[in-house]
């Protein structure tokens, strides 16, 4: 058995994963990530690197300390959960709940994403 992802249509997706193998859509929850400089939010959807040309949109004047790829969140595409990511070409270390990242992380409500361990801070919240 295989199903249909409602997004881009492909069709052939494995039974028991809950991502399009094609697009990474999942119909289910959603990533939030808010400033606490700003207020603003960005809603995440699929996996996605985060940059600095993406965070100043929403994320205000500490989005300079970001480099063009700073982290990446994806989804386990067998249990829906979302991971964070340093990017290894960053130059300033992404921090989570005022630890340095260095490997992959499941993401949970209210956990906090910097860069060091005070600028730029991102609350994290998971919506269905
Ligand atoms: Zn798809």
């Amino acid at each position: 058995m295989s199903w249909k992802c409602k997004s881009c249509g492909f069709e052939a997706n494995t039974d028991g994963k809950v991502a399009c193998e094609a697009c990474g859509y999942y119909d289910g929850q959603v990533l939030v990530l808010q400033s606490q400089e700003t207020g603003k939010a960005i809603r995440v959807r699929i996996s996605t690197t985060v940059g600095k040309h993406l965070l100043r949109t929403f994320a205000g004047e500490e989005a300079r300390f970001a480099s063009d790829s700073q982290f990446r969140v994806t989804r386990d595409s067998d249990t829906g959960a979302w991971i964070i990511e340093h990017a290894p070409d960053a130059k300033n270390p992404t921090f989570l709940n005022g630890g340095k990242l260095e490997a992959c992380v499941p993401l949970e409500s209210g956990a906090c994403i910097s860069i060091g361990p005070e600028k730029m801070r991102l609350v994290v919240a998971i919506e269905a």
